[in-house]
């Protein structure tokens, strides 16, 4: 493909604003497949497909999206660090160092982005870990003592569960959301401390944690990127 001979980012118009969207390059195939979640776009493409082909293929994609539609992303970034600004808790905040603890719209975090990013896990893995323990403690769920939280940027998951190590992986971008939000993947993980399988003793633990509608609604919010949006 002429102008993406390696992973890059091209900026698409998707809903009339141009939309960054992840470019990975796959040599010797005609396939395009997009992945559209939390605000992010991420599309392979075949190198044997034309400009022309490659650009039908993705319209063909987005007009073919239904619930939720492709009207409904929002394609908005966790962090803008040109700008100081993160989303954390469902709330836009500037980062500033030297901020009030106690207000709102300020993140503290050092100026360095290298650090930050420490700074950042440090504080979301506290959260997660906090969620995590009185959610299980709602239902008696037991959370095995030597659980660990990772977080990570993931294409294909929201967060995971793994039993042989008690590990918990969740994406980054989970906390630019709503806690209420947060919660429905928080509470879909300890679930699986019981069960492992999606099957209909794994959803009566999930509904006795949130009910059905606000952990649909919630994980239509994380699809749609919508950082400040509340379940309705
Ligand atoms: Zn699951």
């Amino acid at each position: 493909m002429r102008g993406f001979d390696k992973d890059s980012i091209i900026f698409y118009p998707i809903n009339g604003q141009l939309v960054p969207m992840h470019i990975r390059y796959i040599k010797g195939s005609r396939h395009v497949t997009l992945n559209l979640t939390m605000g992010s776009v991420y599309c392979s493409v075949g190198s044997k497909l034309s400009e022309k082909e490659f650009k039908q293929a993705i319209e063909n994609i987005l007009g073919r999206l239904r619930k939720p539609s492709i009207e409904e992303y929002v394609f908005q970034p966790m962090l803008d660090w040109p700008k100081r600004q993160v989303w954390y808790l469902g709330r836009k905040r500037r980062i500033d160092p030297d901020g009030d603890p106690d207000d709102p719209d300020v993140f503290i975090a050092p100026r360095d982005s290298k650090n930050f990013a420490r700074e950042f896990d440090c504080q979301a893995i506290e959260y997660i870990r906090g969620m995590i323990e009185s959610e299980a403690a709602r239902v008696g769920i037991e959370v095995p003592e030597s659980y660990s939280v990772k977080l990570g940027r993931y294409m294909s998951k929201y967060a995971s569960y793994r039993a042989s190590d008690h590990l918990f992986e969740f994406d980054r971008r989970l906390l630019a959301f709503q806690p209420i939000v947060i919660r429905s993947v928080v509470d879909h993980e300890i679930c699986h401390i019981v069960r492992s399988p999606h099957d209909r003793q794994f959803y009566a633990w999930l509904y006795a944690l949130m009910d059905r509608h606000t952990y649909w609604t919630s994980r239509r919010i994380l699809t749609t990127g919508r950082f400040d949006k509340l379940p309705d």
